[in-house]
């Protein structure tokens, strides 16, 4: 049995109960076989493989806290500490009741390719916890997040591992734990990215993912003698990633018809409203039902449905695998061109077959929604330095790091004789530098 298949076979042995995680290993792995082959006997001899596969460090807590009414609940707390070869761990906190270890696994594993990609020092990792912020008060929010970093700041530090926002935890969930952080560990610095920008937030950041998302969709298109300019884009979530996705892609002359949340999704044939967006989402938190009161002529349907709609383009921003190979031959046959990934892993492995098979461009989440990470990287930079960068400034930075990112995948994809596999491309990019520091250091 080759290396690949004999590591992914232990993987699965190894970690039961993890498809997700299994899942992420499978497509990585596959597509760093040309390596791998090629290097067989050496990358066992140092157990390269066994050493990716296995997280440097995973942390599991207890997270207790009050509800209004002075009941006690107990969460479960995960950070998985997975590769420091390039710089401190970094990657978000999830809280979600679907949170699981195999999931923060999977998210991760990923994280160390897409870290790798930005081509800044940054490391992977991720956590979170099965919390479910919705429903709750904001002091209930107040009181999870205090406790949990009560726990996390054991582990974390501006040099060590810099956790940030993702599901569940956007601007005030970021504030609650950096005010526990620096209460507790009684320093002042940059452990969390997202943070406010009154306490050493970088601008940009909220933007940087969906943003991050059409530089690089843009990119992608004019390679291939295209634009967005009259495009129809179809995007799912409501989010941080979809709300800003839809605003660039808006401000690239593209017209975004639909967007979606747990419960139902939304068709604007005169394009989504970002403001009301924002405000039913972000002020309100309210559900997507609300929308129609805004925007007469919409439609709201309960349950999935955005891919049904035709585009151009398809971005799906909400959460791992929302788009399945029903969906992927649906949106083939109405014409798509392109899917890029604002979530992670939102596309199963069969539908991602599907699209290359029909010639469809698809750029996986971590290349495509690798925009965030690389702005939180440029917030730790900012907060090094202890200075604040204008938003024209890391707006710039981060259409740069887009840009090149998008030409480093393809040409990766084209050096290994891939030419167009995007998915090959990112795994192979961010592996060869992320080898490459592993192999500097030695078997640690
Ligand atoms: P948010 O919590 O802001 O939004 C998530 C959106 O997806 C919401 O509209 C939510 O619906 C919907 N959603 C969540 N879970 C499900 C589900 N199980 N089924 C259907 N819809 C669901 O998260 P983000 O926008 O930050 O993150 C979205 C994705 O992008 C995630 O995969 C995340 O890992 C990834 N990502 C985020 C980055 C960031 O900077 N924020 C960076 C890179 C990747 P509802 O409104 O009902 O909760």
């Amino acid at each position: 049995m080759s290396y690949v298949d004999e590591i992914i076979q232990q993987v699965k042995e190894k970690n039961p109960a993890q498809p997700e995680f299994h899942q992420a290993v499978h497509e990585v792995l596959e597509s760093i076989r040309p390596i791998v082959d090629a290097n067989e006997e050496a990358f066992r001899r140092d157990a390269v493989l066994e050493r990716l596969v296995n997280p440097e460090r995973q942390i599991i807590f207890r997270v207790p806290w009050l509800d209004d009414e002075g009941n006690a609940h107990v969460n479960t707390g995960y950070r998985v500490q997975f590769n420091s070869a390039i710089g401190p761990y970094k990657g978000g906190l999830r809280l979600h009741p679907s949170v699981n270890i195999g999931i923060i696994k999977f998210l991760g594993f990923e994280q160390i390719f897409k870290n790798s990609l930005t081509g800044l020092p940054i490391g992977g990792g991720k956590g979170g916890s099965d919390f479910d912020p919705k429903g709750k008060s904001d002091r209930e929010i107040m009181r999870f997040c205090q406790s949990f970093m009560t726990e996390l700041c054991k582990y974390i530090g501006a040099d060590t591992d810099v956790p940030a926002g993702d599901i569940g935890t956007g601007g005030r969930e970021i504030g609650y734990m950096f005010g526990q952080y620096k209460r507790i560990r009684g320093v002042f610095e940059g452990v969390l990215t997202g943070k406010g920008l009154t306490y050493g937030g970088s601008l940009a950041r909220t933007e940087a993912t969906g943003y991050g998302l059409l530089y690089l969709t843009d990119e992608l298109l004019r390679t291939h003698g295209e634009t967005l300019k009259g495009k129809t884009v179809v995007v799912s979530g409501a989010g941080n990633v979809a709300t800003y996705a839809i605003q660039k892609a808006q401000q690239l002359g593209a017209k975004v018809v639909t967007c979606s949340d747990s419960t139902g999704w939304v068709y604007d044939p005169d394009g989504i409203d970002v403001a009301a967006l924002k405000e039913i989402k972000e002020v309100k938190r309210a559900r997507l039902t609300e929308y129609k009161n805004y925007r007469p002529n919409s439609e709201y349907h309960e349950g999935k449905g955005v891919w049904t709609v035709k585009c151009d383009v398809a971005l799906p921003c909400a959460t791992q695998n929302e788009l399945d190979i029903e969906d992927a031959k649906t949106l083939v046959a109405n014409g798509v061109m392109a899917v890029c990934e604002g979530a992670n892993m939102p596309t199963t492995e069969e539908a991602t077959k599907y699209f290359q098979d029909n010639k469809v461009y698809f750029v996986p989440g971590k290349a495509a929604n690798a925009g965030g990470v690389a702005t939180s990287a440029l917030e730790m930079s900012q907060n090094s330095e202890r200075l604040s960068w204008t938003f024209e400034e890391v707006d710039s930075k981060l259409k740069n790091i887009m840009e090149n990112l998008f030409h480093n995948i393809d040409e990766a994809a084209k050096k290994y004789g891939f030419e167009g596999n995007y998915v090959v491309g990112a795994n192979l990019a961010g592996f060869e530098k992320v080898l490459n520091a592993m192999t500097a250091q030695g078997i640690v």
